[in-house]
């Protein structure tokens, strides 16, 4: 290796928008590049034409941008270095250590079952590497000659340990397309070569490409980096996360209000501890994150408990940061009304927040609390006016308007000395005052305490919400 401190990078493909398991990976390298004071970069790997687009590198990009992890240096174009590539390919064609392969895919395959039927994982022969005549105008791969004087390789993977392939499970593969274009192992090679890639940190399922990278590594003459192989993320039944357990695009996770900050530590913990603990500033995330204790199984994906280190996160919040975040992830029309409010009554919705914020996991599901009782609920909770409206509510209602409109201190001593007295009078629970209150107020019988409530609705608007519901309930329009 050209340089002594750790370098690590992220290679997305844009092939799609970024995954949840791919964040995780991505934030592995970053915390161990921040923990040994190394680098971290990000190679955007775009050199599968068909498959790749620009949209889905913006997206991951933006993704990237959401969480604050960035590249320390210019991010690299793996498109823009296909040059640089051909270059290393000819070198290896000139040396010896790859060679031009005139078979098609089918006649690959016809010779490999022909000489072993039943094997099912068809290899290249070789039949190409000794040629002298190269035929003229036929379209030709480059193939990898594998070394033959290799048994094995072995290698000490950070996360899986000591692992070994054995060189028959390996063939003379493909390194460049016949219309040119290098293939995933060549390319990944030469740019952590390029790069000065120390540690190699990623998903799993590139723990099989290994082999030939090492291989590849020995002939261009680099250093081989080290790797670490980075289990799954799996959904509660034990198979490979998808759609349908959770979302799975980090921009999602984005839209329903979760904070980035929140999600890293909650995507740190998946697969890595440290003690029992769970909740982690950043730099005690920097500080204590170590490879070893990388689990090598792959780690439950648990939506209950993202939900409960973001309520965690949430709680931590000034309002007045809560809702300038709101503002950077809700959709347009929530945007609008929460901003409207702000305008006209900047206070009076940060007390709603900080009431609310309790009671929600999600940002968007805070907001729509608050968007609701800042507008006052459209419709009661069915259940809960058959829970808690008696025949004899409207009459209560009727008195509750009357005494809070005579309030002239529309206090917390006065409030709950209304609703005090009210009951005692007629023998009643304080709750059957609170709950017809609560779903006046905003719609439903669960909430927050009453009085606060009505409190930083005010007097006026308390007593405009009772007086709808009794409206309501006098016309039986409920
Ligand atoms: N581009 C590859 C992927 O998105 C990653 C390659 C690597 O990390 O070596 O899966």
């Amino acid at each position: 290796m050209k340089q002594a401190s750790v370098r690590v990078r992220f290679a997305p493909s844009p092939t799609g928008h970024l995954h949840i398991g791919s964040l995780r990976t991505a934030l592995f390298n970053w915390l161990f590049a921040r923990h040994y004071k190394g680098v971290f970069l990000l190679r955007i790997e775009d050199t599968d034409l068909e498959r790749s687009k620009q949209e889905y590198t913006e997206s991951i990009l933006d993704a990237f941008a959401w969480v604050g992890i960035v590249s320390d240096e210019p991010i690299v174009i793996q498109s823009e270095r296909i040059a640089e590539h051909t270059k290393i390919i000819e070198t290896l064609l000139a040396s010896g250590k790859a060679y031009r392969c005139y078979c098609t895919p089918e006649q690959v395959v016809a010779r490999y079952e022909k000489n072993n039927p039943g094997d099912a994982f068809v290899k290249y022969d070789g039949l190409c590497r000794s040629l002298k005549n190269h035929p003229q105008d036929v379209p030709s791969v480059v193939r990898f000659a594998l070394p033959v004087d290799r048994q094995e390789v072995v290698f000490e993977d950070l996360i899986c340990g000591r692992v070994s392939f054995h060189i028959n499970q390996l063939d003379d593969f493909i390194i460049a397309r016949s219309d040119g274009r290098p293939m995933y192992n060549f390319v990944v090679v030469a740019d952590d070569a390029f790069m000065d890639i120390t540690h190699i940190i990623r998903a799993q399922e590139h723990l099989i490409n290994t082999p030939k990278q090492i291989l590849l590594y020995e002939a261009c003459g680099y250093s081989v980096p080290q790797f670490a192989h980075v289990s799954l993320i799996l959904g509660p039944g034990g198979d490979k996360l998808s759609k349908r357990d959770a979302a799975t695009s980090v921009l999602d996770y984005k839209k329903e209000g979760y904070l980035p900050e929140a999600l890293l530590n909650y995507l740190a913990r998946l697969g890595w501890a440290h003690g029992d603990q769970e909740i982690f500033s950043s730099a005690e995330l920097v500080s204590y994150f170590s490879l070893d204790h990388v689990g090598k199984k792959g780690a439950i994906f648990d939506a209950a408990k993202l939900q409960w280190v973001n309520a965690v996160y949430m709680r931590k919040m000034a309002a007045a940061d809560l809702y300038t975040y709101a503002l950077s992830c809700l959709d347009t029309r929530a945007q609008e009304k929460l901003k409207k409010y702000h305008a006209t009554n900047r206070q009076q919705l940060y007390a709603i927040i900080d009431l609310y914020k309790e009671r929600a996991h999600m940002v968007k599901e805070l907001m729509d609390m608050v968007l609701l009782v800042c507008e006052g609920p459209l419709e009661y909770n069915a259940q809960d006016l058959v829970a808690w409206i008696a025949p004899e509510t409207e009459q209560y209602l009727k008195e509750l308007i009357v005494s809070y409109t005579d309030c002239v201190q529309f206090d917390l001593e006065q409030v709950k000395h209304v609703v005090k007295h009210l009951a005692h009078r007629h023998g009643l629970k304080l709750v059957q005052l609170a709950q017809p209150i609560r779903i006046a107020l905003q719609g439903s019988s669960s909430g927050p305490g009453v009085f606060e409530l009505l409190l930083i609705l005010g007097k006026q608007e308390s007593v405009r919400r009772m007086q709808i519901l009794y409206d309501n309930l006098q016309n039986k329009a409920l």
